[in-house]
């Protein structure tokens, strides 16, 4: 939704209050003249300034927890789009009709932030730092939690600055600010104590002014009987454009001393983690801006063992045979397939213990053409390497041939929606769905075909991280040929197959794409079968016919339409991956702002 609200003609963008009067005036001042603005001191939140009568009132426009908007204390609307064509009609608290938008003037673009400029290389600096993390898996991590990250950012943003001087005493703080030049304004935060009390000091015709700020019990921060802000950033903005209750405005931050500290975020830690589970993070982290996240599961993918290759450590060495000692079985299986069962075990490195996931072929009839599936599933998996792709680590040869993967513990996503209905909100389902179209993407990129994309080979490490498994089906396709063309029939999944397919044994990255939908559909309707007491002969002849499955309860309109579009009966008028993936970004993005 922010992206929309960028493009209306009359939302001009961080802007003060003072300049959006002076716009109305410019317009007019007609009874019901309007604009809309960015909120200087609510994250995602808006402002509305309207005039009537010759002044002009302004209202914020809040986002409500539930990714609504309202006028606050009024009616909650879908977008804040909703929320101006609502008052249009309805007065409803507002001081009159909103008649006409006051449109920006020619050639000038919403304002942008100080923040927002900062913004991208404060979240690559974040990432960088926090995660060890450069290149491809750099970019990966940005592209999927940037929401989650935006909101990490702009909660220590300030720790960068300039003008934060961390946990310093009064004393302290005051020879700073009294170094020459004597500026009047010149100001600096100190932080007062860890429960998110701080002090703005600021200097004043030669003497220091203390202010505290405090945080509220919904984590706002504010200056005693002063405006509340969601963030430092913010506060300091504010009051650099207007003193609205200090002796004077902020005009020149102060310098730290030399040598101290102005790295954001946190420590990066060690590469090699405990052997337990999978957190990589100490939990001392700000993540309680996240809504949905319970207890253990407020990781992030890049918390996690799997985020990178387990070679992706330098001092780790690359081996495609594991050594049966350095593999310990525990006993319990995690799942089991026509080859056998999968169990969880331990891979001893270098460095590092490391939980796994270890495939076990069935001795008993030592079927030569399984044990050749098995390789071949090894090989494709041993060429892919992406943090939305379970990762092969291994084939071990010993009692049994066995496959050592990266370990995706919560198991298949379909029976996780299914048991965790009530805890999976739409938004979390599309932040996982939209990391299984990064994982394809990928695949599309490396011209390999996954040839059974279902809920069921999505498996979770998270309830938000999910990895993309079981290439027992997948083939590498040639440069010359974009499709492999099967032999005949086989054990075929029919629900989740296109129809060149069916008809003509033709799979290619865009039959991928038709899984992906029906995929899609698996998981915003928390795990149900498709096409649900349909015998394949059925499905393909409703597919012919035109027809498609509906959308599930619940779902939004913009999700049903794209599963729709991954439905396209034609493969070359259906959309790749490199389509599919960021429409599904920018979905994600929208509902997460
Ligand atoms: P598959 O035949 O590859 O689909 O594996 C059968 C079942 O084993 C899956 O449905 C999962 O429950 C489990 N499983 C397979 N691979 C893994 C893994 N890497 N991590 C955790 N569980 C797995």
């Amino acid at each position: 939704m922010a992206d929309k609200v960028k493009k209306l003609p009359y939302f001009y963008g961080n802007i003060t209050r003072e300049d959006a009067e002076s716009y109305l005036k410019q317009g007019g001042m007609g009874d019901g003249l309007y604009l809309m603005r960015q909120s200087r001191n609510y994250l995602g939140g808006f402002a509305l300034s309207v005039a009537f009568g010759r002044q002009v009132y302004h209202y914020t426009i809040e986002r409500e927890l539930n990714d609504t908007y309202a006028i606050a204390g009024g009616k909650s609307h879908r977008n804040p789009v909703d929320v101006i064509d609502y008052h249009a009609q309805e007065a409803d608290g507002l001081i009159c009709l909103l008649r006409k938008p006051m449109n920006r003037p020619k050639g000038m673009e919403p304002k942008v932030g100080a923040f927002e400029d900062l913004k991208e290389e404060l979240i690559k600096q974040y990432v960088k730092q926090t995660w060890n993390l450069t290149g491809h898996a750099l970019e990966q991590a940005i592209i999927s939690q940037r929401p989650q990250l935006e909101k990490l950012i702009a909660t220590t943003a300030h720790e960068k600055m300039p003008w934060f001087h961390g946990a310093i005493t009064r004393e302290e703080s005051e020879p700073r600010l009294l170094k020459s030049p004597r500026t009047n304004g010149k100001f600096l935060i100190r932080q007062r104590d860890t429960n998110g009390s701080y002090a703005l000091c600021l200097l004043h015709d030669g003497q220091v002014m203390h202010y505290r700020i405090d945080k509220d019990k919904a984590g706002k921060l504010s200056i005693p009987d002063g405006k509340k802000f969601d963030t430092l950033w913010q506060l300091v903005e504010h009051y650099s454009y207007k003193p609205d209750g200090l002796l004077r405005v902020l005009t020149e931050p102060c310098s730290r001393p030399d040598g101290a500290s102005n790295d954001i975020g946190r420590p990066a830690l060690p590469k090699n983690h405990p052997v337990d589970g999978s957190t990589r993070r100490p939990k001392d982290n700000n993540l309680n801006t996240y809504e949905t996240r319970g207890p253990n599961t407020d990781a992030m993918p890049m918390d996690t063992a799997v985020y990178e290759s387990p070679y992706a450590d330098p001092d780790e060495l690359r081996q495609t045979h594991v050594d049966r000692s350095q593999l310990f079985l525990e006993d319990g299986e995690l799942g089991s397939g026509n080859f056998g069962t999968v169990l969880k075990g331990l891979y001893t490195m270098r460095k590092t213990k490391k939980p796994v996931a270890v495939k076990i072929l069935k001795n008993d009839d030592n079927n030569a053409a399984v044990r050749e599936e098995m390789l071949r599933e090894a090989n494709v998996m041993q060429q892919l390497d992406n943090p939305y792709i379970v990762r092969m680590i291994g084939i071990c040869e010993a009692e049994n041939l066995m496959l050592v993967m990266e370990l995706a513990e919560l198991g298949p996503l379909h029976k996780y929606l299914q048991r965790n209905k009530l805890n999976v909100p739409i938004k979390n389902i599309t932040e996982l769905v939209h990391q299984v179209s990064m994982g394809m993407k990928y695949l599309e990129e490396h011209n390999f075909v996954h040839r059974d994309l279902a809920a069921r080979n999505v498996l979770l490490v998270t309830q938000h991280y999910a990895k993309i498994s079981d290439f027992g089906l997948s083939k590498a396709l040639t440069e010359e040929e974009n499709y492999y063309k099967a032999k005949g029939h086989g054990k075929w999944p029919v629900k989740w197959y296109a129809p060149e397919c069916m008809n003509y044994f033709k799979f290619s990255c865009k039959s991928d794409v038709w899984s992906f939908g029906v995929l899609m559909w698996e998981a915003y309707s928390y795990g149900q079968k498709p096409y649900k007491g349909m015998k394949g002969n059925e499905v393909i002849q409703l597919i012919e016919s035109g027809q498609r499955m509906d959308a599930p309860a619940n779902c939004p309109p913009e999700i049903y339409e794209l599963m729709k579009k991954c439905w396209t009966y034609k493969a070359d008028e259906r959309p790749g991956f490199s389509v599919v993936e960021p429409r599904l970004r920018d979905y994600y993005y929208d509902i997460s702002h």
